[in-house]
């Protein structure tokens, strides 16, 4: 199946291409984004008869009806990844925690965030198509917390991959930055910032602005790629894990074929939202998808109002970082499948020129019949961790947020799936905080011991690892050293 662009066709790019290109070359026609010319459909009698399917066998199928252009092998060694999450089989656990609540638990990978469920294959297939064609590419990363973690973990000794990751000093949990900076490979490059995570983004879009750095680039013969859910790479695994979770729920007696079912996604860049609205596309009967914000409600703010309004706003720091997002890179893919590229085009260019584009009152309608949003703040979060942790359900606090879209979003007698996007033990100090009804914070390592005796809870063996590990990356730098920092990196 071919890919189409998000803002339409313009010179030097080709109208359709197939996925291994819309993937290694994630950047389309002005700036926009690939997305699949049509959607498979899924009916009831392929939901009848794979209810009861692992997730790896799940993936395979959903994969092979994209007839996207990779190899069936190299497809089934990328899937062969979820071996490395807790439960080999039972991938991504749908667990119920109210009569008609279910947690999509999506962080059991490696770096215990949900980001695993698409970079684990994704990096392995990326690293296969840059070997075939003999090509190196370079992924650079600014991250505030979890994406950072899950890429290096992903490309850690992939061949024809190199990646250069800057996080912010100080601006991560010490549990995300261990992650980080004990990560020991060769092609892996991780550098502290001084600075927050709009420094970290803004040096990042210096670099790939600067010329003596693409230049050095095509010296070395090196292209730029991109890891983030810009990429459809990310996606088309991002799609797999809803689907999933609707066969879970049959295949456990809780909802009868063709009950529809809600879908909460705690959403930042809006990639996992944008995988549950394909899934409901390609015809899971998901009657909503409910978007939670945090005090950054940029999302909510559209999908209520119809406006993107980033004219005043400034970014807050939460208790959910990985939602701390002004620009949502998604939503464009949504806005092309509903109004068609040439309006895409006018609407991404409004926001890059003034900060702001509207929907018509038609527009918005269309929009509202696949989604509804609610936004949170840090105080609310916090109780209801708390309050769930005594019912005996440790939540971290990105899913915290999607209980307020439980309690006043769901207006219909339907089963909830909300997702959960990392394990509590990334976060410990909020989770802390919630417990015990204080705003003190803790170190990670005094807040996981202190949370683990408490809740009579393991903390997880890896995350307790890292604070032995060695510190493979020490630098932290001013912005104005990264571009030689990195430099050096890539010609050594
Ligand atoms: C990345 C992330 C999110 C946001 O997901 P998007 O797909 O960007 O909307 C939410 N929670 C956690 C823990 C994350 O790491």
């Amino acid at each position: 199946m071919n890919f189409i662009q998000t803002r339409g066709n313009t010179e030097g790019f080709e109208e359709e291409v197939p996925f291994s290109h819309a993937i290694l070359n994630p950047s389309a026609s002005f700036g926009g984004l690939y997305v699949p010319k049509t959607l498979p459909k899924i009916d009831s009698a392929f939901i009848e008869e794979n209810k009861d399917i692992t997730y790896r066998d799940l993936a395979r199928k959903i994969l092979n009806m994209f007839e996207i252009d990779i190899d069936q092998k190299v497809i089934d060694e990328a899937l062969s990844l979820y071996e490395k999450f807790d439960d080999s089989v039972d991938t991504a656990p749908v667990v119920k925690i109210e009569d008609d609540l279910f947690v999509n638990e999506l962080y059991h990978g490696p770096t215990r965030a949900f980001k695993d469920m698409a970079l684990q294959p994704f990096g392995y297939i990326l690293s296969n198509l840059a070997q075939k064609i003999d090509k190196k590419y370079l992924i650079l990363a600014a991250t505030s917390g979890d994406t950072g973690p899950a890429t290096l973990e992903s490309f850690a000794n992939k061949a024809n991959i190199q990646v250069a990751c800057l996080y912010p000093q100080g601006g991560t949990s010490d549990v995300q930055r261990l992650q980080m900076v004990t990560e020991d490979a060769p092609n892996l490059k991780v550098i502290g910032i001084k600075g927050n995570f709009d420094d970290a983004q803004s040096a990042l879009k210096s670099l790939l602005a600067s010329d003596t750095f693409k230049a050095k680039l095509q010296e070395n013969h090196i292209s730029l790629s991109a890891a983030n859910s810009v990429n459809f790479g990310r996606i088309i695994f991002q799609i797999i894990y809803h689907i999933k979770s609707y066969f879970s729920l049959l295949s456990q007696g809780e909802i009868a074929l063709g009950e529809k079912i809600y879908i909460t996604v705690p959403s930042g860049n809006f990639g996992n939202a944008l995988g549950a609205y394909y899934a409901k596309k390609m015809g899971i009967p998901i009657e909503k998808i409910l978007i939670t914000s945090n005090a950054n409600n940029v999302l909510a703010d559209l999908v209520n109002k119809g406006e993107y309004d980033i004219r005043e706003r400034k970014l807050i720091l939460t208790n959910s970082p990985a939602m701390d997002i002004l620009k949502s890179s998604n939503v464009e893919r949504v806005l092309f499948d509903k109004f068609g590229a040439a309006r895409t085009k006018e609407m991404m260019d409004d926001l890059q020129k003034n900060n702001y584009y509207h929907l018509s009152k038609e527009e918005l309608n269309l929009l509202q019949e696949d989604f509804a949003a609610i936004d949170t703040d840090d105080s609310y979060g916090l109780s209801v961790i708390k309050k769930y942790a005594q019912k005996g359900y440790v939540m971290d606090p990105h899913t915290a947020t999607c209980l307020k879209a439980y309690e006043e979003l769901k207006n219909k007698d339907l089963k909830m799936v909300i997702c959960s996007t990392a394990e509590w033990t990334k976060f410990a100090p909020t989770m802390l905080m919630a417990l015990e009804e204080n705003d003190e914070k803790k170190s990670d390592l005094e807040a996981l011991k202190k949370i683990s005796k408490t809740l009579n809870i393991p903390i997880t063996p890896s995350v307790n690892a890292l604070f032995e590990k060695d510190i493979i990356h020490d630098k932290v730098v001013e912005k104005d050293a990264i571009e030689s920092e990195i430099l050096d990196f890539i010609q050594a």
